[in-house]
């Protein structure tokens, strides 16, 4: 490897990075992580911080979890690649398909579609779920109904259902067919209503309406975030997705749980659809699948669905869809051992303890800084909404998110910003005293504008 000053020299300058101007990213350069320790991670300059957006949410067991490394070694040396293009198959993707069924069982998940990540697992679910009602013989049904705010990756499909303006405007033409119903936020929402619970009901109404307006018999599927991350951490009340499925059974849509964030106890639970007792027709899973240690994702396929799909008789069925890695022993191999090791740690209680100490802190934090909007939480999914004026809630500006973000980073806390909010995601095996790091450094963050 080239030496540090090589790094630092030319860092952002042939890389164009991900949700970035490349022009401010040459002008103010990234930090350079060079390692990463427990829950900690180093940068080129030795500065050593407490990691608290876990990679990018997906890092739930930390850096230094040798199972999963050992994993990853002993497949290579194995088998480094094969296909699951029909024909072949893979031991450890056998493996962790049957694990994740069993895993999944109290979502009714009976059958897994192998990703490379995220994006893809959303484009998978979207694709199959259009193919389901070609089989069921309603090539009418293709449109696709999704939360505002909802976040479901950057490939065409997933941008399409994206409830984010910034992640849709450039790129738009998107998929027609696709509309939008507002998310049951209750700092900021179309009704001003801030009773969870009222709030939820308001937007199930609003799903109906647009249901009634479209008609149900064009509509292949709802998704949804069970708790929305990238758009801010939004949690909906505990009625508001088994009220959704209602309404979807109601009309036969299929719902597609994307839980690429809230898979494996992010939220506190095993899923965030297990959180309100719901089985969705499909969930997306990715990020903490491997831990972050290799690329992976996959659509897990509920009964209804794969029944459908396994009887049939038309021309329709046979999956014209997949990955070169779809499957990769690697991966799976490293998926294997990071759910081993998520579930001998019982990482989904370590998430809800943590998360109501963290709670805490955030209110805390709330009470003493004007700055801070509003707190939201679920888990250890957290988010900060910081506003220059409470009464109008007008946004924190660009300058005061990164004034805040470095002043944490001095204090020892990597944080993550993302429009107005502070995202906190750490690894679920972080400690109480963690937690209370954390805060200091927000703290001194919040302190310092
Ligand atoms: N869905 C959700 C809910 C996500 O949070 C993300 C990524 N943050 C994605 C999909 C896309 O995943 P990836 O970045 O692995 O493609």
């Amino acid at each position: 490897m080239r030496d540090i000053n090589f790094l630092t020299e030319t860092n952002a300058k042939p890389i164009w990075h991900p949700m970035a101007h490349p022009a401010e990213m040459r002008a103010n350069p990234p930090k350079i992580i060079m390692k990463g320790q427990g829950v900690t991670v180093t940068d080129i300059d030795g500065r050593s911080v407490l990691d608290a957006v876990g990679g990018l949410w997906n890092v739930n067991l930390g850096y230094s979890c040798d199972p999963i490394k050992k994993a990853i070694a002993d497949q290579l040396s194995a088998l480094p690649y094969y296909s699951g293009f029909r024909g072949t198959s893979t031991g450890p993707s056998i493996e962790l398909a049957y694990e994740l069924s069993e895993w999944f069982e109290p979502e009714g998940m009976v059958r897994t579609f192998f990703t490379s990540g995220g994006s893809d697992s959303v484009e998978t679910a979207l694709r199959l779920a259009r193919q389901y009602w070609k089989i069921r013989g309603q090539g009418d049904r293709t449109k696709f109904l999704a939360l505002k705010k909802g976040y479901h990756g950057t490939h065409f499909g997933g941008a399409s259902v994206n409830g984010n303006a910034n992640f849709r405007r450039n790129y738009e033409p998107l998929l027609p067919g696709v509309f939008h119903i507002p998310a049951p936020w209750t700092f900021r929402n179309p009704f001003d209503e801030t009773d969870p619970a009222r709030l939820a009901k308001l937007c199930a109404k609003a799903l109906e309406d647009e249901i009634a307006f479209q008609g149900g018999d064009t509509i292949a599927a709802f998704i949804m975030e069970p708790v929305l991350g990238a758009g801010g951490v939004i949690v909906p009340h505990e009625i508001f997705m088994p009220l959704v499925r209602e309404i979807c059974d109601h009309h036969e849509i299929l719902l597609i749980a994307d839980e690429v964030v809230t898979g494996f106890g992010r939220a506190g639970a095993w899923s965030g659809s297990r959180l309100s007792g719901v089985k969705p027709d499909f969930m997306t899973i990715a990020k903490a699948i491997t831990s972050g240690y290799f690329p992976l994702g996959a659509t897990l396929i509920g009964g209804k669905v794969a029944e459908v799909f396994e009887a049939d008789k038309t021309s329709f069925g046979s999956i014209g869809h997949g990955y070169t890695y779809s499957g990769h022993p690697v991966g799976c191999a490293a998926g294997l051992a990071a759910l081993a090791e998520t579930k001998r740690l019982r990482l989904d209680e370590n998430a809800a303890a943590r998360g109501i100490e963290l709670a805490a802190v955030l209110e805390g934090l709330k009470a003493r800084h004007a700055i801070v909007g509003d707190v939201r939480y679920k888990g250890l999914m957290a988010a900060l909404e910081l506003v220059s004026d409470r009464a109008t809630k007008k946004p924190a500006d660009k300058k005061t998110m990164a004034v805040v973000s470095e002043a944490a980073y001095e204090a020892g806390v990597m944080l993550r910003v993302s429009g107005n909010n502070i995202i906190l995601s750490p690894p679920l095996i972080i400690s109480a005293a963690d937690v209370v790091k954390i805060g200091e450094a927000l703290d001194a963050g919040l302190s310092k504008v």
